[in-house]
């Protein structure tokens, strides 16, 4: 073979490289899209037997699962304390939700003293 035809082939067997790291990233991706589902099944499943047989009935996991689900409880009530009620006072005139920032009511336009 010539210089011209080993490039073309050189060019070619790297066409075929690309072409099928392009094909194995897109069944990648199609796998990863199946795991998802298939784990969102389980996690489905897992709901159902726990609310037939008691979170208790499944020893260790059971313990596991009632510790992170405390966990969230706190740590959603640790994120409601931090962001505060939303409202932080009332439109004298309408009622609507204000923020103290705000210098006219952003539902009935009325001005809003300090
Ligand atoms: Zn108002």
């Amino acid at each position: 073979m010539g210089f011209f035809d080993d490039l073309k082939a050189t060019a070619k067997t790297e066409m075929d490289g690309v072409k099928k790291n392009v094909k194995a990233a897109q069944l990648q991706s199609e796998l990863n899209d199946l795991k998802r589902a298939e784990t969102e099944l389980y996690a489905e499943i897992g709901r159902i037997c726990v609310a037939e047989s008691g979170v208790e009935t499944f020893g260790d996991t059971g313990v596991k699962l009632m510790d992170v689900q405390e966990k969230i409880l706190a740590k959603e009530a640790e994120i409601a304390e931090v962001k505060g009620p939303i409202a932080e006072k009332v439109c004298p005139k309408c009622g609507a939700e204000v923020t103290a920032d705000m210098k006219f009511c952003g539902n009935c336009g009325v001005r809003l003293g300090d």
